[in-house]
């Protein structure tokens, strides 16, 4: 387990799970401490690959990313990462709160806001009238 130097009281875990049908074998046997077996039964650490082959595991953090030999996350390639515009900054004007004009708020289309079409004329939505019945 990287960037974990326990090597006493270690727990055997499987690294596709017995109870998925992974099997009782070498490559499929990792020793690891407790707290890290906790940690990954928990999904904040993933073990993949083949304890068998040398440097055949591979160990992710919550978020996916691969840990380094030290146990830190590695950095996200280049092509991991969203393109985003650089932000300029802001232009240092002022905000004039007399040119500011709010737009009076529409009702989302299909709304009915006197409730004229529908049922009785007496305001209810029919989804009010059902709730009161039930
Ligand atoms: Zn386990
Ligand atoms: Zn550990």
């Amino acid at each position: 387990m990287p960037g974990c130097d326990r090597s006493l009281w270690l727990q055997v875990h499987h690294i596709v799970h017995w109870e998925d049908g992974g099997p009782t074998d070498s490559h499929n046997l990792i020793c690891i401490c407790s707290k890290h077996h906790r940690l990954h039964h928990d999904g904040g650490l993933g073990i993949t690959g083949n304890a068998d082959a040398p440097g055949g595991l591979t160990f992710t953090n919550r978020h996916g990313l691969v840990l380094d030999p030290a146990g830190q996350p590695s950095a996200p390639r280049p092509g991991d990462m969203p393109r985003v515009a650089p932000y300029d900054g802001p232009t240092g004007e002022r905000l004039h709160k007399h040119l500011i004009h709010y737009a009076k708020t529409q009702p989302p289309p299909g709304h009915d806001p006197d409730g004229a079409s529908g049922s009785g004329g007496d305001g209810a939505s029919p989804d009010r009238e059902r709730t009161s019945a039930a």
